[in-house]
Parts: structure tokens; sequence; C-alpha cells
């Protein structure tokens, strides 16, 4: 396996961080089968359901078929498995004094590879909830109707286009950039926000930036930026192999 002398390089800057930050996207998770919201293999995930089901106007119009969908997708990524990717963050997470994961994903295959604490910008799917009565429930265990027994409705844990990040989540995760000593972007476009801010946010703090992802086109580049081309699942544990043989 031959990337070039990025590899070594990020291997050691790696064995030397005191304070490493994980930032990952759909791209992560697309060994494990889930696609990406640009692979637009899935019927799921087609861009007329994004627009019918994801933003909160779509979801109140089409609520039974809407509440369907949320459902199915989160049965969906419980019945695949995390990839050598997710197993090695999980990993890097015993060997460096602090490790922040920060996802976009909703999949929750961080937690399920042994991550904790993982910061998740854009929610979960592995919780529904009311917000009239705070009624919570696990995706498995929520009711076949999505109208709450308070008048509301029964939503996924997830953040829909048009709705704010969590706040806590969001400021968490920019602190965690700032203050790093390397930062990887793993499986991610970084071209909308707030992928875009993450990454620049930890350059521009003296950070080195790592960029993991088979395609590197528009990727961020310039001072103190490491390109790998590679598999997330390829990548991650050759990296660790390298760092702690
Ligand atoms: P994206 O779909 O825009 O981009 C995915 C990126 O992953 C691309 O740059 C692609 O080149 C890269 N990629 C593909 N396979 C890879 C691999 N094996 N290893 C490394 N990189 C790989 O995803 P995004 O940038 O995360 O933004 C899309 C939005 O869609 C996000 O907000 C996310 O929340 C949501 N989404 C989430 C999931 C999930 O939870 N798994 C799935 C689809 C979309
Ligand atoms: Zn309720």
């Amino acid at each position: 396996m031959h990337y070039g002398p990025a590899m070594h390089e990020v291997a050691t800057l790696l064995r030397d961080a005191k304070h490493v930050v994980v930032f990952t996207g759909a791209g992560i998770s697309a060994e494990s089968g889930v696609p990406t919201y640009r692979s637009g293999s899935d019927g799921l995930w087609s861009r007329q359901n994004m627009e019918r089901y994801a933003n909160p106007r779509g979801y109140q119009r089409h609520l039974d078929d809407a509440y369907a969908w949320y459902r199915a997708r989160a049965k969906g990524v419980s019945e695949v498995e995390p990839n050598a990717g997710h197993h090695a963050i999980a990993r890097l997470e015993t060997l460096v004094d602090r490790c922040d994961v920060i996802t976009q994903n909703v999949d929750n295959l961080h937690f399920r590879a042994g991550s904790r604490g993982t910061i998740e910008l854009h929610g979960s799917l592995r919780e529904f909830r009311c917000d009239g009565c705070g009624f919570r429930v696990g995706w498995e265990s929520a009711p076949d109707s999505p109208r709450c027994a308070c008048g509301d409705v029964i939503r996924p844990g997830v953040v829909m286009f048009e709705e704010m990040l969590p706040e806590a989540a969001f400021s968490a995760a920019r602190d965690a950039a700032v203050e790093c000593d390397v930062l990887i972007s793993v499986g991610t476009s970084n071209q909308v926000w707030p992928a875009r801010e993450l990454p620049a946010l930890a350059q521009a703090s003296g950070a080195a930036v790592v960029i993991v992802n088979p395609d590197l086109t528009e990727q961020p580049e310039g001072r103190g930026v490491h390109q790998i081309a590679g598999l997330a699942g390829v990548v991650l544990p050759a990296l660790l192999q390298m760092a702690w043989p």
C-alpha cells in the first residue's frame, strides 16, 4: 500500500499529539453500506424524499409517510455494522491524551464501535421525541402513530434541514477545533457549513489538518493541510498501525 509521504508525516503528528479531533461525515459509514448523501444510490435517501421529509414543513405535511421514512432509516442503520474506520477511531481515543470525535452522521455507528461522548452535530436516529411534552423513546420502541397523546407530533432526534444545530454541541465542536493539535476530517465533502468551518478553524489556530477521502476535489489545502486519498476503512487503521506499531 502506498500513499506517499503524507501517511508517514501524519502518523508522526498523531503519535506526538496531545489533543486530536476526528471530524466525520457520511463517507466514514459508506463502507458499512450506509449510502452517502451524494451517492444517491439509495431509494430511501432520494432527492424527492429529502425534499418531502427532511425539513420541518415537509415532515408535518407528510406526517405518516415521513415518520415511517425515518423509522425505516433508523432500522436500516441498526442493521449494518461499524467498519474498520469507526473501530480505528474508537481505538485512537484510547491512544492519545484527548480525542474528541465530532460527527455529522446520524447513524450511531461511532457509538456502536465503542466511541463515547461523540459530538453529534446533526443528532441521531437512535431516539425519537415529542417537543410538545418531552416524551423520548428509543427508535425500536417508537409508537406506530406519530401523533403524540399530548396533541403534538413525534419526530426523529435528528436535525432537519432549516433547523438550528444543537447549540451546546456546536460550541463544543468549535472549541475542540480551536484547541486541538491535529484535526482529521474523514469522509466529508467539507463543502457545506458547518463542515467547512471546523477544519478552517483548526487550520487558523495552527493545528495540522488531515483530510482522508478518496475524492480530494475542493478539499481544504494550504499551510498545515495533509491530504490522504483513500478509503476511511483502509487509511485510518493503516495510520494507527504506523503511529503505534
Ligand atoms: P456527503 O455525502 O456530502 O459527502 C460524503 C463524502 O464522503 C464525499 O466527500 C466522499 O468522497 C466521501 N467518501 C465516500 N466514501 C468514502 C470512504 N469509504 N472513506 C472516506 N470518504 C468517503 O456527506 P457529508 O459531507 O457528511 O454531508 C452530507 C450530509 O448528509 C451530512 O449533513 C450528514 O449528516 C448527512 N448524511 C448522514 C449519513 C449518515 O448518518 N451515515 C448518511 C448520508 C447523509
Ligand atoms: Zn407529546
